[in-house]
């Protein structure tokens, strides 16, 4: 059943209808493009669902599934992975004990645009990834891995993302300063002020939503603490920016609204 569409979402929730229809369109339409999957390609598929079954916060049949698809991946040691296996390996198993299920349709909620053609999947995809990037620093030593989400980000950008303008943009911002991230919550700070880059690159441009402006995020309104001015001059107070993260992306702020 499909719940009814809201007038607009709050946009200082994130939606679980939003993340799984990212997970679905990455798993089963931007991965099953190509004919064979081989090489490092097949290594960022890999890395990206492992990623996935360890950080993914999601609904008990949502984690089997990519708990199964994990291993079943691990498993797939030849070469060359054929279109037609991975198409079996990422349909549901609604009668498995405990079921496997990641919903099949595409829904979005916070990242709806005003028109079709505006927001969604690219929309989804940057919230998926500073979701896994807070989801990482909240358990583990902060200085172990510290690029676990990021390397798998680039690489999943890198090997399936469809719109290439934006792959190589976000490959040469990797190039120039991923390395340099010691530590996990640096991670989420890289992400999140790399993203604010894009954002004004974008600003004003054909792709934005006039309905969503591109801003410098979070916006005053939503952060006032997040935001300093010295000397005349806006400065970020990074420590507050990074509390603000790892609250807007708990899993205290995950709303299952219009869920599907
Ligand atoms: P998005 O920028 O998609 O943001 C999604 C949501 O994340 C926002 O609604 C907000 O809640 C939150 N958010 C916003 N900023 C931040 C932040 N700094 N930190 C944390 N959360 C934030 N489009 C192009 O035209 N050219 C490109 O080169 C390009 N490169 C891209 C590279 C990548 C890796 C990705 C994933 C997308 C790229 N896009 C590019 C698409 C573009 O960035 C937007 O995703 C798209 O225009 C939809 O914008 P949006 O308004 O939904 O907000």
């Amino acid at each position: 059943t499909r719940a009814l569409q809201p007038a607009q979402a709050d946009r200082s929730k994130v939606y679980v209808a939003d993340l799984e229809s990212t997970v679905h369109y990455t798993l089963r339409v931007e991965a099953g493009r190509p004919a064979v999957l081989a090489g490092a390609q097949l290594a960022a598929l890999k890395c990206y669902v492992a990623t996935l079954a360890k950080y993914f916060p999601g609904r008990p049949s949502v984690q089997t599934f990519l708990q199964s698809l994990d291993s079943w991946l691990r498993n797939w040691t030849e070469p060359e992975l054929p279109r037609s296996a991975l198409k079996e390996a990422v349909k549901n198993k609604e009668d498995a004990s405990p079921a496997a299920v990641l919903p099949t349709n595409v829904t979005w909620v916070g990242c709806r645009g005003s028109e079709p053609h505006f927001r969604g999947y690219p929309c989804g995809l940057w919230t998926i990834f500073h979701l896994l990037t807070v989801q990482a620093a909240q358990g583990g030593p902060d200085e172990e891995l510290p690029l676990e989400v990021l390397n798998t980000m680039r690489c999943y950008v890198k090997h399936f993302f469809g719109c290439q303008e934006c792959a190589q943009h976000f490959e040469a911002m990797a190039a120039k300063s991923m390395d340099q991230v010691k530590s996990r919550r640096e991670a989420v700070l890289w992400l999140w002020s790399h993203h604010n880059e894009v954002n004004a690159r974008l600003a004003g441009g054909d792709t934005e939503d006039p309905q969503f402006p591109k801003l410098q995020w979070p916006p005053p309104d939503m952060c006032p603490q997040c935001h300093r001015e010295e000397r005349g001059v806006h400065t970020w107070d990074e420590a507050a920016v990074l509390s603000f993260l790892k609250e807007h992306f708990s899993l205290g702020n995950l709303y299952l609204d219009h869920a599907i």
